[in-house]
Order: C-alpha cells, then sequence, then structure tokens
C-alpha cells in the first residue's frame, strides 16, 4: 500500500491578517494555513515585516540571510512569530536598507522580486536552522509570482503552488529586474518583447513555472481559462495548458471565512450579540444604533464595504443611485482607495444626503458594524474572483445583492439566500433592490431568507480539506 506523506507547506504572501490586512488576501493566509494546521498539514507563513506588525506582535530575530541582489549585498532579518490562538509559525523578512528608487511602480516591483529572492534563500537557511523543508511552497498573487522559477533552482527544487487571487495585477517591470536576480533573459518564460516596451510580468512567470496553479472559485477559474479580452495573459494560461497538457487547467477552491473572527455570536466589536435566533430584534437594535450615529432614519439599510476600485462596481451604483434613493433605503459606503472615485461618491452622497453615507477610511471597526446592522449589503463588482464580504455579510443576517460573477455566483443563491443581477447593468441592480425590497415587506420571507444565509456553511473546513487533496496530487 502506498504510504501518505505528511505534507508541509509554505505560504508566500505579502499579508497575513492579523499581522498585516489590506483585502480579501490578508484574510486568507489569516485562516487557511489554521484549518490545515487542524487536518495535520505542517502549514507555515511569509511575509514582508511591516512596522506595524514590529509594534503590535510579539516575535522573535532567528538569523539573518545575506545575499547579492544585483551588485548589492543585502542583509535580511528573518524574524519568527505565531498566529495568535494557534500554533501555527509565521516568519517575517526585514531588509532595513530600503531600496534606492524614486519611481514608484519600479519600486513595488523590485520590491516584490527582492521579497521573492529572500525566500529562495530563506528556504536554505530553513533546512539549516530549523531542519525544515516544506514539501510544498504556496505562492499566492503576482508579489510571489517569481518563486516558481527560483524554487526550480533549489537542490532539490521544491513544487510550487500558484494562486491567483486577482489576475488584474500581475507585476509588470522593467528586465533591470533580470540582472537583480543574477539570471539570464533565457531563464525567463515569457518575455513581452511587443510595445509598449520589452517588459517581465511576473504572474505570467508564475503561471508558467508553477508545479499547478489555482483560483479562488471555479466560477473565476472558468472565466479566466475563457475570457479571450484577458489578451496577453489569457495566451499564457493557453500556453501553460497546451504545453503541460493540462485538461482542467487551473483548479478553483472557493475560500472561506474565519468562524472565529467573523461570529456574530461572539464578535467582541459588537456590543449586542445574536445568532439565527434571536438575529431578529438584536440586528435592529445595532441597526438602530448605527443609523442614530449617522443621524439617518430607521429604514431599509444597504451598505458597501470594499476597496474603491474601478472593480468593484462603485460605477454601477452611482448610475442606479437616484432610481435607488426613491425606493426610501439608506445606503452606507465604507471603503478606500481610488480617489477619483472617492470624489464623485462623495458629490453623489451630498446630493442625496437624506440617503447615503460615505466613509473613505479602512476601518475594521466600522465594517464590522456595517455587516451586523445593515439589511443587505450591495456587490455590484465587474468581476470578483472570490470576494469574502458576501459570505461574512451571510453570516451576519444581511443578505447580499450581487452581480452575476466569479465566486459571487458560486457563493450566492439566488433567491434563496441573497439576489444576483446581471453584471454591469444598473437598471437590473435596481430590480433586485425593489425585489428584495418586496421580501423585505413579507416578514415570513425574509426571515426564511435571513435564517438560510445565516446557516450556509462558510468555515474553511470543506476548501482546506480540497487544498490538502491537492497538495497531495503535486510531485515533481
Ligand atoms: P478583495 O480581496 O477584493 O479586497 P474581498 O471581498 O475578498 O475583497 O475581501 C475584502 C476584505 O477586506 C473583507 O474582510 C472586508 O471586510 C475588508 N475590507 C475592505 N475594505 C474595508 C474597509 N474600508 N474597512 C474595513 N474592512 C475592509
Amino acid at each position: 500500500m502506498k504510504r501518505k506523506r505528511n505534507i508541509s507547506v509554505l505560504f508566500v504572501a505579502y499579508e497575513a491578517a492579523p499581522f498585516f490586512k489590506k483585502g480579501g488576501l490578508g484574510d486568507v493566509m489569516g485562516s487557511l494555513p489554521q484549518a490545515l494546521s487542524l487536518l495535520g498539514v505542517d502549514a507555515r507563513v511569509v511575509i514582508p515585516y511591516y512596522h506595524q506588525t514590529k509594534r503590535n506582535y510579539p516575535q522573535e530575530r532567528i538569523g539573518i540571510l545575506t545575499f547579492m541582489f544585483g551588485s548589492d549585498k543585502k542583509r535580511v532579518g528573518v524574524y519568527k512569530g505565531i498566529f495568535p490562538h494557534s500554533s501555527v509559525p509565521i516568519y517575517f523578512l526585514e531588509n532595513h536598507k530600503r531600496l534606492n528608487l524614486t519611481n514608484v511602480k519600479v519600486r513595488k516591483i523590485e520590491q516584490y522580486v527582492f521579497f521573492d529572492l529572500a525566500i529562495f534563500h530563506l528556504m536554505r537557511f530553513l533546512k539549516r536552522k530549523e531542519k525544515w523543508t516544506p514539501s510544498l511552497i504556496h505562492c499566492n498573487d503576482w508579489q510571489a509570482a517569481l518563486v516558481p522559477l527560483l524554487a526550480k533552482r533549489l537542490n532539490p527544487p521544491i513544487p510550487t503552488l500558484l494562486t491567483i487571487h486577482n489576475l488584474l495585477y500581475q507585476g509588470t517591470g522593467s528586465l533591470r529586474v533580470i540582472d537583480l536576480l543574477g539570471l539570464q533573459e533565457s531563464n525567463m518564460a515569457e518575455i513581452k518583447k511587443d510595445s509598449p516596451a520589452n517588459e517581465l510580468n511576473l504572474l505570467a512567470e508564475g503561471i508558467l513555472h508553477a508545479t499547478r496553479v489555482s483560483t479562488v472559485s471555479k466560477n473565476y477559474a472558468r472565466e479566466i481559462m475563457t475570457n479571450k479580452h484577458n489578451g496577453f495573459i489569457y495566451n499564457i494560461i493557453q500556453k501553460r495548458m497546451r504545453r503541460l497538457k493540462e485538461k482542467k487547467g487551473i483548479t478553483g477552491i472557493l475560500n472561506g471565512i474565519d468562524y472565529n473572527i467573523w461570529n456574530p455570536l461572539h464578535d467582541p466589536i459588537l456590543k449586542i450579540h445574536f445568532d439565527q435566533k434571536n438575529w431578529k430584534e438584536n440586528k435592529n437594535l445595532i441597526k438602530d444604533g448605527l443609523l442614530n450615529d449617522l443621524k439617518l432614519p430607521m429604514r431599509p439599510t444597504f451598505c458597501f464595504i470594499g476597496r474603491i476600485t474601478p472593480q468593484k462596481g462603485l460605477d454601477i451604483l452611482m448610475k442606479a443611485m437616484k432610481r435607488l434613493v426613491k425606493l426610501s433605503i439608506n445606503i452606507i459606503i465604507l471603503g478606500t482607495g481610488n480617489p477619483i472615485i472617492e470624489r464623485k461618491l462623495n458629490r453623489v452622497s451630498h446630493r442625496f444626503s437624506n440617503h447615503v453615507r460615505t466613509e473613505f477610511l479602512y476601518n475594521e471597526e466600522y465594517a464590522h458594524r456595517l455587516y451586523a446592522g445593515s439589511d443587505y449589503i450591495l456587490i455590484p463588482s465587474h468581476y470578483e474572483p472570490c470576494g469574502l464580504i458576501q459570505m461574512i455579510a451571510m453570516r451576519y443576517g444581511t443578505i447580499p445583492i450581487a452581480a452575476k460573477t466569479g465566486g459571487l455566483a458560486d457563493s450566492i443563491q439566488h433567491s434563496k439566500t441573497g439576489f444576483l443581477f446581471k453584471r454591469n447593468s444598473p437598471r437590473s441592480l435596481v430590480h433586485a433592490v425593489k425585489n428584495a425590497l418586496r421580501i423585505l415587506s413579507s416578514e415570513p420571507l425574509h426571515e426564511k431568507m435571513v435564517e438560510a444565509a445565516m446557516l450556509k456553511d462558510f468555515s474553511w473546513g470543506k476548501s482546506a480539506v480540497l487544498y490538502k487533496k491537492l497538495y497531495e496530487s503535486i510531485h515533481y
């Protein structure tokens, strides 16, 4: 009988909650490794060392990596900590000398190329110092996308899984990066030689060099394998599938959410708690407090929580706004990002000041209050690889009204746990909101929907099992 290997995995990403979080990837890195550890996987994580981590979490320095980056000798401190309430270790890589670059785009690319090179040296360090070599490196997004190429050069090489959390962000930069890594152009799988300029695309390198590629929902996997509008990167995915004769191509595994953090019964940020038995009265009390603070009247309340970027479809929401406010509802927007979109939203909120509130901040506390105190969450995204906000909202008894795309379509059952509307269509959004208000006005129908949403299981359990199976199937 074939003996099962003990799987050990090193996750590489640029964020991991609670140490450093900017969006959904941070949530995933903060919860998937712990769910895998409960399944017997030796999971560890590595991220850059940020100031806020240094200030807020205990960690110890376990050594230093020294290596060449171009013609410069670099020293990188290795720190080790542990995820709160778990035994999952996390490493932080610190580089005192900032890269001496003024161009922000170049600095960003080169910072992560440097981080990826440091990961290569970290592997040797961990082998020596901690007697630990992962059976697989799980790389996340473009910031970790050069690791698959570098991991092939380890002795022995380590297999890699590259997970794409958002195909829009690819990390493109000049070929100078190749020199900095001490590599040749011929080591790269794909260099974009056509106009505008010779460019390296880090995500493309990752897609072509990784042992396997996955993404965060089945539907998004299908979309990126078939959407020719993605141009260059679409061709790269096709090239990989042809070259490796991968019939199924990119694997899609839906993200989960951390049920210890997102739990309306024990959420430390909330003063009033609830579950599927007493949500009605208690959610109403939270809503009352929230609307009081915002000086909005008690009426159906819709929120938006997320990064303010073109992806999130705030243009669709703004186009629908005039028709929406006529329905006598509140709309509360929490997010931060693109200043041009924020300015437009600001104008809209002034125009409809009896109905709309905006807060352009990253504010965990406010987010928890909105999840708990709203009736609905609006998710008009143009595309959404997975999306966590619909899952969190459902757990808090807040019904999602979402564009039918990517992971939103995979996680929301139309008319049962939420409403799906036609992507890019303000008209369809208004129609879905009217539909939701009709349900809200019939108590038994609304109760049935909220309870169905709250009972949906979005914990990591199921998806962690799928990841474990995927890891077990990856060999050189
Ligand atoms: P993405 O990964 O595209 O940012 P997701 O829906 O996967 O979107 O995850 C967003 C995560 O970030 C959720 O945990 C959400 O609550 C959180 N979040 C986004 N914007 C804010 C904000 N302005 N304040 C607090 N939390 C936010």
